[in-house]
Formats: structure tokens, C-alpha cells, sequence
């Protein structure tokens, strides 16, 4: 009898699954928005310019691969933190900001929830309703239990802020609270300022535990827009964590690379936490991989190329939107008069607001991809399909 003999499978991830019955329809005008990749105008996951010229000098450099340190290159480090925190900001100057290298905006949840349950008793976790799902998938394999808190309301097209608040107020001390810092997956919703405000204003008075996940920074409105709440929570004193990721914004997907920042009382503190952060990744997978975190922190470190980097981060951002206005321009072309919302959203993703049953008549009917849920990818919209599914879009809700 084999050793595996009693293992039964794993659900099918429903966005694999989805990729799966995309790749096996044979229709010429299929459309595959349920990824989660940023595509450019032709439909391809694109490698950046400044990305390319680096690759290239570093294979010409011929570099020797040996173990970085467990917390990753410091130069990285110091290039990420400045990227998220501001390049003159007082509290990475003071020492309080622990920055570790981590595998993509994944590898920093993972990270952060070892270090969260060795700081604190308390193993209770909430994550917006709905939510990336391995935020809930890697706290519970942390140790946490893992609730929700009220967050996309179907009816009004935006966040339920009455509900969020009322769901924070209940938590206890100590209670981890991941939160989208921006471009909010699923639904593309984000917390205006104020909102903002009166969660950071709850965390404090609860002594909430924030986790901000920040996986598309420069997405929504800019590289420092987007980082605004968070510097603006450590310039109010807060003590937090966030997890940053480069592979959406340097399309590196598939390199993992990203950063895990823990915002300390002091520098004492920071010492601390940064050995905790190093057994983490110890104990994870010993130490980051090196050839991201090589290119990242030459583009970042050089003016030049920073300048073009920014550029190309911007143009991704810019061909978004512009696929958001398309499509709210195609629906109103077909009749389809109420889904301006989808032009309030930010980021990659849009929640339709169609039921499961259109979503899979988008499907068979038209061969369009979305989840069940009603998430699209506009980041995955083109010139070449964007009307096509808005008429598809059109003829599902007649
Ligand atoms: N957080 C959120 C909200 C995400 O959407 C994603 C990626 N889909 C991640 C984290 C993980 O990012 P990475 O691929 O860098 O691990």
C-alpha cells in the first residue's frame, strides 16, 4: 500500500482551474481576464525596458551566486524601505524600520505571521471580506484563526465603511487586521483618507495589529501617492508591519521579490525584531533568491534608470485606466448605462458586480474569463478585445 495512498487532492485553485478551461476553449475571440498578471496592448505579460538593460549588464558581468544574508542584500534593503517609507523619512534614519528581503508580497505574510506569533498570545486574524485568499490560507497555517470584516458593499459599488469600523471596534487586543494599502484584490475598492484615519485611529485605540499588504505600489495613483497612508501612519507614531512586492511593478512575477518592513518603537526594538525576522526566513527557506533583488536595487540605486523605470510603472498604470474607460465607454456603446463604478476602481482588478450564473454565461456564451465572483482583470483588456467584452459584458445582463 502506498504512502499516499489515503492523500486526497486539494481543491482546484478556481483561478488555475479557470486558466484550464481557458486554455482548453477553442473559440478565436477567448478572452482570459481571471489572471492576475498585468498584460500590455498585445496581450503579453511584458518585460520592462530598464528590467532588460540590467539583465543584460549583469550577464555580462558573470556574477558568482553565493548565499546572500537570511534577511537578504542589504543595498536592497536599503533601496525598498526608501520606495515604500520615502527616501527622507525621519523613522528610517532613526533605525526603526526593520526591512528583510522576502519571496514577492507572498514571502512577506509569511514572514511577518512567524514574527507576529512570537510577539504576540493572541492568534486571532481579519481579513477584509472578500480577500486575496492565501492572506487567509497563510495565517491559518500560522497558527492564527482567521476571520473576516465587512468590506465590499454589492449594493452601493464601494467599501462598506460602517461595517469595516463596527467589525474593528469588535476585535480584540492584539488581533492581526491585513489591509490593502491600494488596488484592492478582489474588488478594486480602496479607503479614501479619512477612512484611513479612523482605522488608524481604532488600531491605536484597540491596539489593533496592522498588516498592509502593498502588492501594487505605483498602480493606483503614483509610486509616492500610493505609499501616502503608510507614511502618514508612521509619522503618526503607529507600530506596524507591511509586505511590498516588486512583481507587479516590475513585472518580475515569476523572480520573487519583494520586502517585508517592520515600523519599530526604536532602534533597540528594531534589533530584536530583525533577528526574530531572520530565523523566520531560516526556517522558511534559508535565504532569498539573488537575481531579482539584483535588478531591482540597480534600477533603483541609478538615476537614470529609476527615471525610465518610473516611466514604464507609469505607463502601465496610465494603459489601466484608460482600459477602464474603455470599457465603461464599450458598455454604454451597448446599452449598458450603470457601470460607471467601474471607472472609481483602482488597480488590476474590478468587481462587475454580475452574478456566478453570468459570469459562467460569459463563459460558455461569449468565452469571456472572469471569477465566480465577478473579478475581472482590466489589466488583461487590450484595444483589440476590450469591446468585444463589453458587449459580451452587455448581452449576459439582458
Ligand atoms: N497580496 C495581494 C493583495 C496580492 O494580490 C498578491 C498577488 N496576487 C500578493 C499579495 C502576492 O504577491 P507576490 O506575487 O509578489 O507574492
Amino acid at each position: 500500500m502506498s504512502l499516499f495512498a489515503g492523500l486526497r487532492a486539494t481543491p482546484n485553485d478556481p483561478i488555475f482551474g479557470l486558466t484550464d478551461r481557458f486554455n482548453k476553449d477553442t473559440d478565436p475571440n477567448k478572452v482570459n481576464l481571471g489572471v492576475g498578471m498585468y498584460q500590455d496592448a498585445h496581450g503579453a505579460v511584458p518585460l520592462l525596458k530598464t528590467v532588460l538593460k540590467v539583465e543584460n549588464g549583469l550577464d555580462a558581468q558573470g556574477l558568482p551566486r553565493p548565499y546572500p544574508p537570511m534577511d537578504g542584500l542589504a543595498d536592497y534593503n536599503r533601496e525598498a524601505q526608501k520606495l515604500v517609507f520615502g527616501a527622507d523619512s525621519p523613522a528610517i534614519a532613526a533605525g526603526r524600520i526593520v526591512t528583510a528581503q522576502s519571496l514577492g508580497g507572498t514571502g512577506a505574510l509569511t514572514v511577518a505571521a512567524d514574527v507576529y506569533s512570537a510577539a504576540s498570545p493572541n492568534h486571532a486574524a481579519l481579513v477584509s471580506s472578500p480577500t486575496w485568499a492565501n492572506h487567509i490560507a497563510i495565517l491559518q497555517r500560522a497558527g492564527y484563526t482567521v476571520g473576516t470584516y465587512r468590506y465590499y458593499d454589492a449594493q452601493r459599488h464601494g467599501v462598506d465603511v460602517d461595517g469595516l469600523l463596527a467589525d474593528l471596534s469588535a476585535a480584540e487586543a492584539g488581533t492581526v487586521i491585513v489591509l490593502h494599502e491600494c488596488c484592492h484584490n478582489p474588488t478594486g475598492y480602496d479607503l479614501t483618507r479619512e477612512q484611513w484615519d479612523a482605522v488608524a485611529q481604532l488600531a491605536r485605540d484597540r491596539r489593533l495589529t496592522l498588516f498592509i499588504d502593498m502588492a501594487y505600489q505605483g498602480f493606483s495613483e503614483g509610486l509616492d501617492e500610493d505609499a501616502e497612508t503608510i507614511r502618514r501612519l508612521v509619522a503618526d507614531g503607529l507600530t506596524f508591519v507591511v509586505g511590498s512586492s516588486f512583481s507587479k511593478n516590475f513585472s518580475l512575477y515569476g523572480e520573487r521579490i519583494g520586502a517585508v518592513h517592520f515600523v519599530c518603537a526604536d532602534a533597540d526594538e528594531a534589533e530584536r525584531v530583525r533577528s526574530r525576522v531572520k530565523t523566520a526566513a531560516r526556517e522558511n527557506y534559508s535565504t532569498p533568491p539573488l537575481h531579482g533583488a539584483r535588478i531591482v536595487t540597480t534600477i533603483l540605486s541609478d538615476e537614470q534608470l529609476r527615471a525610465q523605470w518610473v516611466e514604464e510603472v507609469t505607463a502601465m498604470r496610465e494603459r489601466i485606466k484608460s482600459m477602464r474607460r474603455a470599457l465603461v465607454d464599450g458598455l454604454n456603446a451597448a446599452g449598458v448605462h450603470d457601470m460607471e463604478f467601474i471607472n472609481t476602481q483602482a488597480g488590476m482588478f474590478s468587481y462587475c458586480g454580475l452574478s456566478k450564473e453570468q459570469m459562467e454565461l460569459l463563459r460558455t456564451e461569449h468565452h469571456v474569463y472572469g471569477t465566480d465572483a465577478g473579478r475581472l482583470c482590466v489589466a488583461a483588456l487590450n484595444p483589440g478585445n476590450v469591446d468585444y467584452v463589453a458587449t459580451a459584458i452587455a448581452a449576459v445582463r439582458s
